[in-house]
């Protein structure tokens, strides 16, 4: 293949790579914002039900959400709308990126401001849907690469937001990870060192959360952080987690330290450690297994 036609391939890709990715993250915005109030509602209704199959529904029982909330609250399901005035947004206002910058940050009903986060998100994605694709083309690699970046950046959000990792998100990110392995997807990561990554994940954080218990009686991170550590081992295989939770925890003790200098954070305040986790997952892909598997190169 001539020089020229590589690179119009690779350039292509990028754009496809770009286009999609603003797409998509237009959805994580969605995503992010709507799946822990879906959990938190499927949540109040088990409760309610586990109640009334207790003995009847008493006056400790949790309200239930309407039912017609709940059968219109999903992702698809109501259009997207301000969160302050409730304007529903037409097709042209809800443009990734275009729209933010055309409504100048402003909601047109109600003047009040837009977060910055929503265009930031939609770039981001683009950004790592382009380096993905302009990496590997159009292909399954690229491609699932491309899964990898989405689901990260909507666990470090969701989590940021709201303490909690779901499992909806990391138990398919695991299997998938595993998924693309065995199919050969994976250039880096053969099956056997991604089930050991998965397996060495999960009980290298259990350890240090078992150890944190006995010695303070506190429990220093969730469930949903090993979770997710085994499903960055299942992606980027058992020799990538060193390099990942030193990384994280890294990050994070600077971010916190920032945050405490900046009045911003109390001391003994709970901070998440999912964030930093899918931030050193991301940047493990950018730099490739040079950085964190030295066997490799
Ligand atoms: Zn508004």
């Amino acid at each position: 293949m001539q020089a020229s036609t590589l690179l119009t391939g690779t350039l292509w890709a990028a754009l496809v790579g770009a286009l999609v990715g603003l797409m998509v993250g237009s959805f994580l915005n969605v995503l992010v914002h709507r799946l822990p109030r879906m959990l938190e509602s499927q949540w109040a209704r088990d409760m309610a039900d586990w109640q009334a199959q207790q003995g009847g529904a008493d006056a400790t029982a949790l309200p239930l959400p309407s039912p017609h909330e709940a059968a219109t609250y999903n992702l698809a399901r109501p259009g997207s709308a301000c969160p302050a005035c409730g304007h529903a947004l037409r097709w042209y206002e809800n443009i990734p990126v275009l729209s933010f910058v055309g409504l100048r940050g402003r909601c047109s009903a109600c003047g009040q401001r837009i977060s910055w986060r929503y265009p930031a998100v939609e770039i981001s994605t683009a950004a790592l849907f382009a380096w993905c694709l302009w990496r590997w083309g159009l292909t399954p690699t690229g491609w699932m690469w491309c899964g990898f970046s989405a689901a990260l950046l909507s666990l470090a959000l969701i989590d940021w937001d709201t303490q909690y990792l779901p499992d909806d998100l990391t138990l398919p990110l695991l299997w998938a990870g595993l998924v693309c392995s065995a199919l050969g997807w994976n250039p880096w990561v053969p099956l056997q060192a991604s089930l050991w990554g998965a397996v060495g994940g999960y009980l290298s954080l259990w350890t240090v959360y078992q150890l944190f218990k006995l010695a303070t009686g506190k429990e220093g991170m969730g469930h949903g952080d090993f979770k997710l550590l085994a499903a960055l081992g299942a992606w980027l295989g058992w020799p990538a987690l060193l390099f990942l939770v030193m990384l994280a925890s890294l990050s994070g003790a600077v971010v916190g330290l920032g945050l405490r200098f900046a009045g911003r954070m109390q001391a003994g305040q709970p901070m998440p450690f999912g964030p930093y986790l899918a931030a050193a997952g991301l940047l493990a892909l950018l730099l490739g297994p040079q950085a964190w598997w030295p066997a490799v190169q």
